[in-house]
């Protein structure tokens, strides 16, 4: 469906749970979050007839976020029948990799095609603190799983963090040359309460590019991420920049949180619940959600926060 500033909608991020497994500090308040009563959350049948609405309504690519999704228990399940889904061509998890391992081969069978893999460090104590309670190891196996069950695309994400990674973009990148991924580098967005992050500690994605001037430009995919590559790499260099080179313009999507919220916009408070509707309830919601897509997503810098009124666990990145 083409939105009221001629954007064509075809990609739908579905949150299937606010949970996680780690505490990221961007991301999410040290002590987690209040789980939320089980009758406020969608159920999988709710979630599985958001997806074919969407998909009716020219929705193609679908990815499954969180939280972290593979902490939830009918992931599997959730996976299989959104696959099937008429319409859903492409399939794809961002996931923070810890439960790869265990999950990975049932994911793939059940249809997930490509994975998006977050790491923002190669170094065990700054993965251990940016994570509060995460191991670099434990992610480690999960991309090593990743790549060794043949997903059709594994991508590594890195929030770039003044202070903190900007002295790793180099072995960050370097993960391309080793192994068949690419690495994203994505500018942190300055969310509702998560992170206390100064000035400092958002750089611009052109950091990126005077940090590796050998880069060299390649051709688009039609994602968000400005690509380049290493000489000799097996993977891309994707550079996301939400803040300083924003692309609300080409914007093609639209969000499901897990409590039932379609947002039309990741840093707008707009929300347009289908939690307990019937098919042409939610049919409505989604067109209202589309149509009033905002043009952008306004100001967002270390002052003008994201409107969004949730942390980022809560939306779904
Ligand atoms: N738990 C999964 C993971 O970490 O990949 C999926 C959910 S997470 C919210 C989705 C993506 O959002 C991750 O790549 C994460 O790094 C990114 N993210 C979270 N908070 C962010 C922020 N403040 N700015 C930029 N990206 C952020
Ligand atoms: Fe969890 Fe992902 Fe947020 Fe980290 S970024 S706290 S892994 S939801």
């Amino acid at each position: 469906m083409i939105d009221s500033y001629g954007r064509n909608i075809t990609y739908m991020r579905l949150s299937v749970t606010e949970l996680c497994n780690l505490r990221c500090r961007y991301c999410m308040p040290a002590e987690g979050i209040c789980k939320k009563p089980h009758e406020l959350m969608l159920t999988e049948d709710e979630m599985i007839q958001a997806v074919e609405v969407a998909a009716e309504l020219g929705v193609t690519k679908l990815r499954i976020t969180g939280g972290e999704p593979l902490v939830k228990k009918n992931i599997v399940s959730i996976c299989r029948r959104a696959a099937k889904v008429e319409g859903i061509r492409d399939l794809a998890i961002t996931t923070n990799g810890v439960l790869l391992p265990e999950l990975g081969k049932d994911l793939k069978e059940a249809g997930v095609r490509r994975l998006n893999i977050s790491l923002d460090t190669l170094d065990e104590a700054k993965y251990a603190y940016i994570t509060r309670i995460g191991t670099l190891e434990q992610a480690m196996a999960g991309i090593e799983t990743a790549i060794e069950l043949g997903f059709e695309k594994v991508k590594l994400n890195a929030v770039l963090i003044g202070g903190f990674n900007d002295d790793e973009i180099k072995p960050l990148a370097e993960l391309t040359r080793k192994y068949p991924v690419d690495m994203r580098f994505i500018e942190m967005m300055p969310m509702y309460d998560s992170g206390d992050f100064k000035e400092a500690s958002f750089i611009p994605y052109t950091r990126v590019l005077e940090v590796l001037p050998e880069l060299e430009k390649v051709e688009q995919d039609g994602g968000v991420a400005s690509l380049y590559r290493l000489p000799e790499a097996q993977g891309n260099i994707g550079l996301i920049s939400p803040i300083n080179a924003h692309f609300c313009g080409t914007c093609n999507r639209i969000r499901l949180t897990s409590d039932g919220k379609l947002k039309p916009c990741l840093h707008s408070n707009a929300e347009y619940p289908i939690k307990g509707l019937d098919k042409a309830g939610m049919t409505e919601q989604f067109k209202a959600a589309i149509w009033n897509k905002p043009q952008w997503h306004g100001e967002l810098n270390s002052i003008e926060r994201s409107k969004a009124g949730r942390n980022m666990n809560q939306i779904g990145g």
